[in-house]
């Protein structure tokens, strides 16, 4: 037999199908072989009778390296889309597929020693023993009791000379038993309650449930209940034997997400994502693959979960931007997720309190249908939104970041026993440190990005690379000492609340809190239960989350991603403003949002603060379509990545010319085609240049095949190359 082979070697030059010979392989499995002059891992994607390689040439595989094939028919399926759809590498795509530790064999599964008893007869065993012998006697009281425990855990309780001893005389065996390592083991998970599904509720279940393989827009309010409507689906298709997918757009949801799909699922549940330990990631990987759990739960790589038989894939908060990989392999979790829904006849359910602009017009057209849930549960209101204007503010003398809107509202709040969330986005202590004898502002080494102040470690750092560098005492440039600091930071948001309220405790979270495995989790938690009154974060704490004692949010700074130049710039605020609002008031007592900004009438802060979704997308749509911009377009970058200023521009020379002439052979379906350096023109040493396509939607399958052979025309090997499809990044 042949067999297709790709070897696991990522780059561009290898990027094809290598034959071997062998018998008795399985597609999908992972191999080993030799390529070149050494031995190297691959995954066969097909067997087959004949080949064009020289018999002489043609190479055997060596082994199999696992006892299943790791990757399904219908993944690689999957797989030969996504590198049509996305100009991707086989092997780049096909390591999506299977945890990473895999290759190479650096994670196996974990094998323990476990005690059993030898005769299920306790008294012929204690008869044989000596009455002194009180150790070996309570050990095996304990094994009968108990059954088979691991010898960890006797040895921790009886002592290690007991066992052996035991061991010896016959009484016990030893046998190794495989041990899960289980992420968030320690998570409290609580009795669920029966619900009763709300009307609204109830249709859109369903409407889900009926539709065989139907694709849904689940359009609801912050606090509608479409958690529960996931639940549903879920618990029914789980008792039909179905799997399912669930995916949530960060991992700091994962834990609240995890916790009641565990409430209600149990052990059926695995949980797929990269803050996992590598031990936990492969046996949650190895759980959904042996079909011992049926649900994944994750961020967007969860969406590659190695399930069959799938029933839904659902994915939460469908808007967010972090649904499109913006790093290599590039790929659109909502467009595979639909494929993959394709390929089982599953469900698709985009869920979102403020739909990305192009669902929701999809939704309009009949590409996804549309469910709506205007309420929230309970018909509990909305929170009221004050909009505070700080120009105003800075007017009457208040320099603050904190309005006195907000602090008369914070006021309250705690003294009412409640609690607050204030949210700005940025984190660290304060944006730059600029020389203010000289205007120097201190910048990463390697990137184009001025450092940020981080306090509690006293260090500078660039937030795009993470590099650390030395706080500055002295200009490098005019030697003055005296510096200004540029915009507040979480950090400080902090250091100010413990002046204002001395005796109240505050948690913050943003990406410096979270680095370590599981504290998203121990954040939340501790909020919930109270053990904080304020928690300060960045869009961490925007979305999903529900803390029912939460009455107050405060946004900081409601014009930071509004004035971007990207034309994505109001529809994220508008979203953003939208959820984090939405934390607010979710249970008895109703919610107030105190949202400062400097252009109180800028028609996204105005739509927001009324949580008008509709009103914000109808004028929002149609100047998408007066510029044409998405929906109406669609927009290919092509970055130019390089440590050579002259080799990227030299590259994409040769690349615009063609486009150019590309776009003349067919000028109606090119909107826009220009070159320029990237807004962030230096990162992590290299320099950025992109090429800006936008082209009628109904055009882009034809165009886009040409368009990637046109760019695989590479003549400077020290520059990377990638075309992004719609990228939410345009930096
Ligand atoms: P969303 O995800 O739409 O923001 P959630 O799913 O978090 O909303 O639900 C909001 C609140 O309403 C939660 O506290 C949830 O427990 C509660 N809830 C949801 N469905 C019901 C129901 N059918 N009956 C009672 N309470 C419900
Ligand atoms: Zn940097």
């Amino acid at each position: 037999m042949i067999y297709s082979v790709i070897v696991d070697i990522s780059v561009s030059e290898i990027d094809r199908i290598f034959d071997y010979k062998g018998e008795g392989y399985q597609v999908g499995s992972r191999v080993l072989v030799n390529f070149g002059n050494r031995k190297t891992e691959g995954y066969i994607i097909e067997e087959k009778l004949t080949t064009t390689c020289p018999p002489e040439k043609l190479k055997e595989i060596i082994c199999c390296l696992d006892d299943f094939p790791v990757i399904s028919p219908s993944l690689i399926e999957l797989g030969s889309f996504m590198r049509e759809q996305y100009h991707l590498r086989w092997v780049d795509v096909l390591r999506l597929f299977i945890p990473a530790e895999m290759r190479k064999n650096r994670v196996k599964e974990l094998f323990k020693n476990q005690a059993t008893l030898t005769d299920d007869n306790i008294d012929n065993i204690l008869a044989s023993l000596k009455s002194s012998a009180h150790k070996q006697r309570d050990l095996v009281t304990f094994l009968y009791k108990n059954g088979a425990t691991l010898t960890e855990k006797l040895n921790a309780q009886f002592g290690n000379s007991a066992l052996q001893s035991l061991v010896k005389k016959g009484f016990v065996t030893l046998s190794p038993v495989a041990v899960r390592r289980k992420p968030y083991s320690q998570l409290q998970v609580d009795n669920q309650q029966e619900r009763t599904l709300m009307p609204a509720q109830q249709i859109a279940v369903d409407a889900i449930l009926s539709s065989n393989g139907g694709k849904f827009l689940l359009h609801g309010v912050t606090g509608s209940g479409k958690t529960e409507v996931y639940l549903t689906v879920i618990e029914r298709l789980v008792k039909q034997g179905k799997s399912c997918i669930m995916l949530v757009p960060e991992i700091s949801l994962t834990p609240n997400m995890l916790r009641q799909l565990r409430q209600r699922f149990g052990d059926t549940v695995a949980l797929l994502h990269s803050g996992l330990s590598t031990g936990e990631r492969f046996d949650e990987w190895l759980r959904l693959k042996r079909g011992e759990a049926k649900i994944a739960i994750g961020a967007r790589s969860a969406v590659f979960a190695p399930l069959s038989n799938i029933g839904a894939i659902i994915i939460d908060e469908e808007h967010d931007s972090s649904y499109i990989s913006d790093f290599n392999p590039r790929y659109n979790t909502i467009e595979v997720a639909k494929y993959r829904a394709n390929q089982s006849g599953a469900c698709l359910v985009l869920g979102s309190a403020t739909p990305s602009l192009g669902s929701f017009y999809d939704a309009t057209h009949g590409k996804l249908q549309l469910l709506s849930m205007p309420d929230r549960i309970n018909k509990r209101p909305l929170p009221t939104v004050e909009i505070v204007d700080m120009a105003m503010e800075t007017r009457l003398g208040n320099r603050s970041i904190f309005s006195n809107t907000l602090k008369e509202r914070l006021d309250e709040t705690l003294k009412a026993g409640n609690q607050a969330m204030l949210f700005l986005n940025r984190r660290g202590y304060s944006s730059f440190l600029m020389c203010t004898k000289c205007g120097y502002v201190a910048k990463c080494t390697d990137c184009d990005v001025s450092l940020t102040v981080h306090r509690e470690d006293n260090q500078l750092k660039c937030h795009y690379c993470g590099k650390h560098f030395y706080m500055l005492d002295q200009c490098p440039s005019c030697k003055e000492h005296s510096f200004k600091q540029g915009r507040i930071g979480t950090q400080q948001v902090v250091d100010l609340l413990s002046h204002m309220y001395p005796d109240v405790k505050v948690l913050r979270m943003d990406a410096d809190t979270t680095s370590t495995k599981e504290s998203h989790g121990k954040i939340l938690q501790a909020f919930g239960n109270q053990e904080a009154q304020i928690l300060v974060g960045t869009q961490m704490i925007a979305k999903g989350h529900d803390f029912p004692k939460v009455t107050l949010v405060g946004v900081l700074d409601g014009d930071q991603s509004l004035h971007h130049e990207d034309y994505l710039a109001t529809e994220r605020t508008f979203q953003l403003i939208t959820q984090v609002a939405g934390r607010s008031g979710r249970d008895v007592v109703p919610g107030k949002v105190v949202l400062q900004t400097y252009t109180p009438t800028h028609y996204c802060l105005q739509y927001a603060s009324r949580q008008d979704y509709n009103g914000f997308y109808k004028r929002e749509i149609s100047l998408r379509q007066a510029s044409q911009f998405p929906p109406f377009a669609e927009i290919i970058r092509i970055l130019y990545q390089g440590e050579s200023e002259q080799e990227c521009i030299d590259q994409l020379t040769v690349h615009f010319a063609d486009l150019c002439n590309l776009k003349a052979e067919c000028e109606d379906a090119f909107f826009y085609l220009d070159k320029m350096r990237c807004p962030l023109k230096r990162a992590e040493k290299k320099f950025r240049f992109q090429i800006l396509l936008k082209v009628a939607p109904h055009q882009v399958d034809t165009l886009l095949p040409q368009i990637f052979f046109i760019c695989d025309n590479k003549t400077k090997s020290g520059v990377q190359i990638f075309v992004e499809r719609n990228p939410q990044n345009l930096s």
